[in-house]
């Protein structure tokens, strides 16, 4: 006799409904798979660490991919961004890191453009290490810069530290995402909805999708926070009014559609019994916040 789910309809829908839960929600993660993402998020914090030292006036966003890519190959890592594709890009993404100047929010192509006093850059890099994954950004201040532009990174990094504050088995998602917008237009600022952060774990995106903030048509997708999610935490804030667009036809660097500057902090996060590890923030036992 053949066996298969479709003699049984009971079986069948059991099977079907175990499937969608799969599907929908995000894998838990086990301390075996926390320690791997532990190992990438420590190797994220060290670029990025050395990012900061290379952040300098004459610096070109060229010159830091290329340290990026020497650390990530001697870690024996791979990098996550390059080579990504979506529809509507002309050509696979080409480097490690994505570093967005001033008025780009995310995917800013490494460019022998020289960054001057005053200016921002956020520089976005993935990592996967002995198959896990990790993602964290970090908007650098170029020398000096203006008071306006120092109170967006300021509030931007504040976005970033009250989630992880706030955190905790058992809240919803939305809770959290309804503070952070709060903070951000509180202080004038807007937050960016084309982007949002993501579940990671073996794969760089993984469900669920973590907004940065709330609106009625994203209601369907809040979740629970429970322990063992790893989730990939990332408030991309504009200084003007909000909206987005492709700088050109590569569909890669997405800029402001006023011309008004963005900064964007992420870290890859793992929710625990009481709270939050910060697995991309450095310390030895990841709790930290870097
Ligand atoms: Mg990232
Ligand atoms: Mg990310």
């Amino acid at each position: 006799m053949a066996c298969g789910i479709a003699e049984d309809r009971k079986v069948r829908r059991r099977v079907i409904r175990g499937l969608r839960k799969q599907v929908q929600s995000p894998t838990l993660k086990s301390k075996g798979e926390l320690a791997e993402m532990r190992r990438a998020g420590r190797l994220e914090h060290r670029i990025l660490e050395r990012m900061a030292t290379m952040a300098v006036p004459g610096v070109t966003t060229a010159e830091m991919n290329a340290v990026a890519e020497q650390m990530i190959a001697e870690a024996g890592a791979e990098p996550l961004f390059k080579g990504q594709k979506h529809a509507q890009a002309r050509f696979p993404f080409p480097t490690a890191l994505c570093t967005s100047v001033n008025d780009e929010v995310v995917h800013g192509i490494p460019s022998d453009r020289t960054l001057a006093p005053g200016d921002i850059v956020s520089v976005d890099c993935g990592v996967r290490l002995n198959g896990f994954c990790g993602d964290a950004a970090v908007t650098f201040a170029i020398g000096e810069i203006g008071a306006r532009t120092r109170r967006l990174l300021e509030v931007t990094h504040a976005a970033l530290d009250l989630a992880i504050r706030e955190m905790r088995p058992g809240r919803w998602w939305s809770e959290i995402a309804a503070s952070m917008q709060a903070l951000v237009e509180t202080a004038g600022f807007s937050v960016v909805r084309e982007f949002v952060g993501h579940g990671i774990g073996r794969e760089m995106h993984e469900e669920p999708k973590v907004p940065n903030y709330v609106a009625r048509g994203r209601r369907r997708e809040d979740f629970l926070l429970k322990p063992g999610m790893t989730l990939a935490v990332e408030p991309m804030v504009t200084m003007g009014a909000g909206g987005v667009q492709y700088k050109d036809n590569s569909g890669w660097p997405v800029v402001t559609r006023d011309g008004s500057r963005a900064a964007h902090f992420e870290h890859t996060l793992a929710v625990t019994a009481t709270g939050v590890e910060v697995l991309t923030g450095g310390a030895e036992d990841g709790t930290e916040t870097g």
